[in-house]
């Protein structure tokens, strides 16, 4: 007889809004074994699994879901670790609704599989075993590897190539691992010791790690080449974007990148614990709309503004931020003001910002990315009250590693540029991937792309084989 479909999901416990803003703890609290089971047996265990086809490092999708069910979660954990190094990471932040879950065959009539959710219970799971174990590991091959930054892309390659033999080392830059991971993505939503683990579980397989390490300054990628046969960069996309308007040098103007920097990386809101002072503004408003927009106004919240607002210039329905993170900040309190554009910013006589001056927008006709492009409205102008501005519409690769390297070919915006399909750079025995090729993406993509970079390497330092 065939499975009666369940067409709803197992909704996830997390923390009360009027709870969660007085703190810093995770939101989302993650399923019991009980509504994991429950949400595990969702799944029809399709023959031709299109989940799987969305997932960017293809994880054996329902394979896992299918040792849930049987409550064998030691063999689910070791089968995602076949293809992902990072399952607790991406169960959190990886946008599972526009990949796999997007593709489930349940999400035609009903909802689709929690299967982010499920891959994190696993991983949370294997976690509170307090052991975690390894795949098989080939013998060393006498080649050496050096990764440059630790963000999801550097790791992803070090966890693959470290598997297949080689001998790698990862240098970065800050002195924290996890790049992106660890400066960016606030505890609330990430839990930096989850990121700590990670990075454990990758140097178990024998990868070495320098922190402090800034290739380009410290070392350059050339001199590296005396010791390693081939170098990935991974170094992620550091170099934030402004708007470009008047005011911008104001104080109480930021880059998304510092704020979450200070707070995140510098524990600044630990203060005083750790000696990173955060300003406590009372109006705040974050100029964006994707995740890094959300993470940061929801921080502001945290620190104790009054208001924090989204200044966004299109509408609800183009926000680039996941729908759950965009659903998590209105709940906490978070004003969006769409079909906005900042256009001015004004300061008192000290020089310290106290008003934006933006104008409404209506959305004309698609641009080139599909969407509705915003066209300002005449004469409607109008002034909002903020003590700080925080900007998050984007970054570029910082260009170090670029301008000290000779024969590396960039792009406009300072991108590394790659053959596609193997993530190889214009120099020889240099590859890239993650945010330094594409800009700020995912989480997921970066490691789809040192999956990618990983695998080509191989094939070229082992002659095919
Ligand atoms: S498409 Fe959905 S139902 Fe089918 S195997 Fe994947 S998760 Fe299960």
């Amino acid at each position: 007889m065939a499975k009666e479909l369940d067409l709803h999901r197992r909704s996830m416990p997390k923390q009360e809004p009027f709870e969660r803003i007085r703190n810093f703890d995770e939101v989302a609290l993650g399923y019991t074994e009980e509504l994991a089971q429950e949400e595990a047996g969702r799944c029809l265990n399709c023959k031709k699994p299109l989940c799987q086809e969305g997932c960017p490092v293809g994880i054996n999708i329902p394979e896992f879901i299918r040792y849930i069910v049987e409550g064998d979660l030691q063999a689910g954990i070791k089968k995602i670790k076949e293809t992902n190094a990072l399952p607790a990471v991406c169960g959190r932040v990886c946008p599972q609704e526009e990949q796999c879950e997007s593709r489930c065959i349940l999400g035609k009539k009903g909802e689709p599989v929690s299967i982010g959710r499920l891959e994190r219970f696993l991983a949370d799971w294997e976690a509170s075993k307090g052991r975690a174990e390894k795949p098989a590991m080939a013998s060393l091959n006498g080649k050496k590897i050096a990764i440059v930054g630790s963000g999801p892309a550097g790791i992803t390659v070090a966890n693959d190539l470290a598997l297949l033999g080689y001998e790698i080392t990862i240098f970065e830059a800050l002195h924290a691992a996890g790049g992106v991971l660890t400066y960016g993505i606030p505890e609330f939503r990430l839990p930096k010791a989850i990121v700590k683990r990670e990075v454990e579980y990758v140097k178990s397989l024998g990868v070495k790690l320098y922190v402090d390490y800034i290739v380009g300054k410290t070392r350059t990628i050339d001199s590296l080449f005396k010791e390693f046969d081939a170098i990935f960069v991974g170094a992620g996309a550091g170099l934030p974007w402004f708007m470009n308007i008047p005011g911008e040098n104001l104080n109480g103007v930021y880059s998304a990148n510092e704020y979450l920097t200070r707070c995140n990386l510098m524990k600044g809101y630990l203060f005083p614990a750790f000696d990173t002072p955060m300003k406590r503004p009372a109006i705040v408003a974050v100029f964006g709309g994707g995740n890094v927009a959300m993470d940061s106004a929801r921080t502001a919240l945290r620190l104790g503004a009054d208001e924090s607002h989204i200044v966004y210039r299109r509408s609800k329905e183009e926000l680039p931020a996941r729908a759950e993170e965009a659903e998590n900040a209105e709940e906490e309190g978070v004003i969006f003001d769409y079909l906005t554009l900042p256009v001015r910013l004004i300061g008192d006589d000290q020089g310290w910002l106290t008003e934006i001056e933006c104008i409404k927008m209506e959305l004309g006709e698609p641009d080139a990315s599909g969407r509705r492009s915003p066209v300002p409205m005449k004469g409607s102008e109008f002034r909002m009250k903020a003590d700080a501005v925080i900007v998050a519409i984007g970054n570029s690769p910082n260009p170090l590693i670029s301008m000290t390297t000779p024969g590396l070919k960039v792009g406009k915006k300072g991108n590394i540029e790659v053959d596609e399909a193997t993530g190889k750079t214009s120099r020889d025995n240099i590859w890239a991937g993650g945010d330094v090729v594409t800009g700020a993406a995912t989480v997921i993509s970066a490691m789809g792309a040192g999956r990618k970079a990983a695998k080509a390497m191989h094939e070229a330092l082992s002659g095919g084989k």
